[in-house]
């Protein structure tokens, strides 16, 4: 016999030496072959301090489904790994680290601090590559890269220049929204707005000489320390006498305009508003479309500044509330109302953010989002699902111009530099010894660095080395298919294809393929304050990667959120043990040496040719659904042949055969039994690599490992239709019986004889060959096909198909003199409960005293068992007829 598998599935005992097989035979390492045609994915760079969730779990099953695939497939698959430095999550980290040790990030300096960093990336970097190896992705980690490395640096250094040339990087005031406690410029797409509970302050403005005043609404009173103007819509009849003439601000007592701006909505609060240029983005537009200038009141830790007169230094919320109350005292104040407003919160760490005017660096974006919507109309970019394209195409047209710095130290630093003399600004690639413009020395370098997603925009290129004209970027370069969450379509995959199409000419990638968010069995956001999360690594080390692979994919559409159902994951962890007992049948019924060569066609019985045709099918089908990108419907596919075709039905009708004398017939049902287990094998392994892998290796002859061993190709002249209609009828009516006795609750050791009645031709040729699965499978005792319904005794069982009925003798089922003693016993017995109800129920006294409901509790009972006497007393006389 062939050395068998363990006698238990127990993915510990081979996952992770499996992972570490594969790596050590490079079967991960993509090589440069021009004979072969490249097949690229470039892994999302998790966050270096991250560690592993459920999302990653998900879209890293995907990427590794379709890289097994295509590596099987025979194309040279490159995916490759990495991490991204995660500017403002690590420094928010390091921050806090230092901070517990009594120390600022000022107190430090930066080069201190970055070595702190550092020391921190090393430190709990890697974590999430251990975790995804767990996982069982086979990612080319020779390729492994990281945001920070020199030449991803590089490459970032690079587009900032040669963007900065063509007149797209720009340096300018701008409003933008700021952290207080992060202290830095965040950009839009890290902004949660949250629906909040606040205030609308109404206050009354004095117009300069007059003993008139405007009442203007906010919702932040204390920003009316930076107001430069008041405006209100030209066209509000209530106001046009107003237009042109001066306001005094109250507390501050500075003379400021009124203006007339269309911008003004005529509904909100008074109709009236403070302009505030600096502090709100309207009032921004506003601003500068009045030439009204800037006044900044607030610090960037959210303290008013030298501006707010004697509320500097005050909190901005401390100062709202003396501000209040001093417009209160002085009777500026005319009412506050309840107002739920839209707040806009720090995605990190969840503080209000500041609409704040700063000077920042942008990125011109008109001219960049053009070509990447473009590339989408022409088809150059495919979404799956579709829909995901409106929301690319929406942003594109909304898009504002990029703000790139912030005010953070671990990242790229622009390389930029200024003259302390002459103010000269030089954006360069190697740091300047002189001022170009007067020859100074005294230079410095701007200390802020770039948003993280500058860098992973240049992702799918910076990578592979360019600027460098590398080998493997004129080899792997565009990518296949991006995977991804549908949450970072706009802050990752729109700066991707545009910085793509900038500097390389090209799209990307072709295929964007987003996915949805694991939420939990009720549906909920995972999340650490509702304690909810589900650790991938718990779920591996309880059932095994298979089987959270498998059920991260099924039950699913792309792009759609999932409910993580940990009975699930049970469930498919059940199906790989099957899988697991089913090939130790097989193997334990192989014989000592097993004929590898072609199968001969004239030895096949039905269901041999039946199973071949079917599992030809179903390699069609898993092609075509991955394909498609269908990958829950191509692991359905195959996990239902397994299920049911091959382990519930194939194996059950070749068991006589395998136990039998015939040798012929025994070594076919091995051939085929062991031909269709390894296509099942290839076909299941992108989904379950592990499982998959560790029984191919106890399968007989095998030379190379699963994982490069070649996809299944569907034959066209392998598909048997008369088998397939045959064995579907025969199985319909195995099934049928066999229903029709678990109905009657009747073990399967109970043979029976079975009458198939029918007067079609075809079908009694089929009922004929299938007799010796209606004995094995259908407990069939005596098999007689008969053309009409003579002879049937009384008391049948009968069972429905297409052109035939099936009738099994009621005496075969049951014997029919303990059954009539029974339903005496039973008869009896609700004879006397009949008796009791009845006798309560024409008790004049218990129907009068006892309350209603109680009286029609017995009348329905009376009914319920009279019902079953019925029933009973026909059963008996049936039972008596067919004696
Ligand atoms: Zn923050
Ligand atoms: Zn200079």
């Amino acid at each position: 016999m062939i050395e068998n598998l363990s006698k238990t599935y127990n993915p510990k005992d081979f996952e992770d030496r499996l992972y570490k097989f594969w790596k050590e035979k490079e079967y991960f390492k993509a090589h440069i072959n021009y004979d072969k045609e490249p097949y690229t994915i470039m892994m999302p760079p998790p966050n270096v301090t991250g560690n592993l969730h459920m999302g990653h779990a998900l879209n890293n099953t995907i990427q590794d489904i379709l890289i097994r695939w295509k590596r099987m497939q025979g194309y040279e698959v490159l995916w490759l790994p990495g991490t991204d430095h995660a500017s403002i999550s690590t420094e928010a980290k390091v921050v806090e680290k230092i901070r517990s040790e009594g120390k600022t990030k000022e107190e430090l300096g930066r080069d201190n601090f970055l070595k702190e960093a550092w020391e921190w990336t090393k430190k709990y970097g890697g974590n999430i590559n251990n975790q995804l190896e767990k996982l069982g992705v086979s990612c080319d980690w020779s390729r492994e890269r990281f945001t920070l490395d020199e030449s991803l640096s590089n490459a970032v250094k690079e587009v900032f220049i040669r963007l900065y040339e063509k007149g797209l990087i720009y340096r300018g005031n701008r409003i933008i929204n700021w952290c207080p406690d992060c202290k830095t410029a965040i950009s839009d797409a890290e902004v949660d707005h949250e629906e909040t509970s606040g205030h609308i302050w109404h206050i009354r403005y004095p117009i300069k000489n007059e003993d008139e005043f405007i009442v203007i609404a906010t919702t932040r009173p204390e920003t009316m320390l930076g107001d430069l103007a008041v405006a209100v819509n030209p066209k509000d009849e209530r106001y046009v006498n107003f237009i042109g003439k001066t306001a005094i601000l109250p507390l501050v007592n500075r003379e400021i305009p009124i203006i007339a701006d269309e911008y003004v909505e005529m509904d909100f609060g008074t109709g009236a508003v403070k302009i505030t240029p600096s502090h709100d983005p309207n009032d921004f537009e506003v601003g500068l479309r009045h030439n009204l200038g800037h006044l900044i009141i607030m610090n960037e830790d959210g303290t008013i500044n030298e501006n707010g007169g004697k509320y500097n230094g005050l909190d901005r919320y401390v100062a709202r509330k003396l501000i209040v109350e001093d417009l209160e005292k002085e009777g500026y104040l005319v009412e506050i109302k309840e107002h739920v407003h839209s707040v806009g919160h720090c995605e990190r760490c969840k503080t209000v953010v500041e609409p704040l005017i700063s000077k920042q660096w942008f990125v011109k974006m008109e001219p960049l989002a053009k070509p990447a919507l473009d590339a989408y109309k022409e088809g150059k970019l495919r979404f799956i699902p579709e829909r995901f394209g409106k929301i690319y195409t929406h942003w594109l047209e909304g898009i504002k111009d990029w703000c790139i710095s912030r005010q953070l130290w671990w990242g790229h630093r622009l390389p930029v530099y200024y003259c302390k003399d002459c103010g000269e600004v030089i954006v360069t690639r190697e740091e300047p010894e002189r001022c170009t413009k007067c020859n100074s020395t005294n230079m410095y370098q701007d200390s802020d660095t770039l948003d993280t997603w500058f860098s992973s925009a240049l992702w799918p290129f910076s990578t592979l080395g360019w600027p460098e004209e590398t080998e493997d970027y004129k080899y792997f370069f565009p990518t296949d298919v991006l995977v991804t969450g549908y949450d970072i379509i706009f802050f990752w995959v729109i700066r991707m294809v545009f910085s793509s199409i900038e500097q390389t000419g090209k799209v990307p990638f072709n295929d964007v393929f987003l996915t949805g968010l694991v939420r939990d069995s009720e549906g909920r956001k995972m999340s650490k304050s509702l304690g909810n999360g589900i650790d991938p690594l718990d779920v591996i080390e309880e059932y095994g990667a298979d089987a959270l692979r498998f059920t991260l994919v099924t039950g699913n559409t792309p792009g759609n959120d999932m409910r993580f159902h940990m009975e699930r994951v049970e469930a498919n962890r059940n199906f790989a043990n099957k899988l697991w007992n089913a090939t130790r049948f097989v193997l334990m019924n192989l014989d000592e040496k097993v004929v590898l060569e072609d199968i001969s066609p004239n030895l096949l019985e039905e269901e041999d040719k039946w199973i071949l045709s079917r599992i030809n099918r179903v390699i069609k089908e898993v092609t075509d659904n991955l394909n498609k990108y269908e990958i829950g419907m191509a692991a359905q596919r195959i996990y239902d042949f397994i299920w049911d075709e091959y382990c519930d039905w194939y194996i059950e009708m070749v068991k006589p055969r395998l136990y039998g004398d015939d040798k012929e017939s025994k070594e076919t049902a091995q051939k085929v039994l062991l031909h269709v287990l390894e296509n099942i094998l290839k076909l299941l392994h992108p989904f379950m690599p592990f499982i998959t892998e560790e029984i191919w290796g106890h399968l007989p002859g095998r030379e190379e490992a699963l994982i490069v061993s070649p996809w299944p190709k569907y034959n066209e002249n392998k598909v048997n239709v008369q088998a397939e209609i045959k064995m579907a009828y025969i199985m319909e009516a195995i099934k049928g019986i066999r229903n029709a006795r678990q109905e009657m609750n009747i073990a399967p050791s109970r043979k029976a004889t079975l009458i198939f009645v029918t007067k079609d031709e075809d079908i009694k040729d089929i009922i004929d060959y299938g007799k010796r699965y209606f004995t094995n499978l259908a407990s069939g005792e005596t098999i007689i096909i008969q053309e009409d319904r003579d002879n049937l005794g009384e008391d049948n069982i009968s069972v429905v198909l297409n052109k035939c009925e099936i009738f099994i003798p009621l005496k075969d089922l049951v014997d029919i003199d303990k059954e009539i003693e029974r339903l005496e016993k039973e008869k009896e017995k609700l004879e006397e409960e009949l008796k009791r109800v009845r006798g309560k129920l024409s008790n004049r006294g218990f129907i009068e005293k006892a309350p209603q409901e109680v009286v029609d509790k017995e009348r329905s009972k009376e009914k319920q068992y009279q019902d079953m006497m019925d029933k009973v007393l026909e059963r008996l006389k049936n039972l008596k007829a067919s004696k």
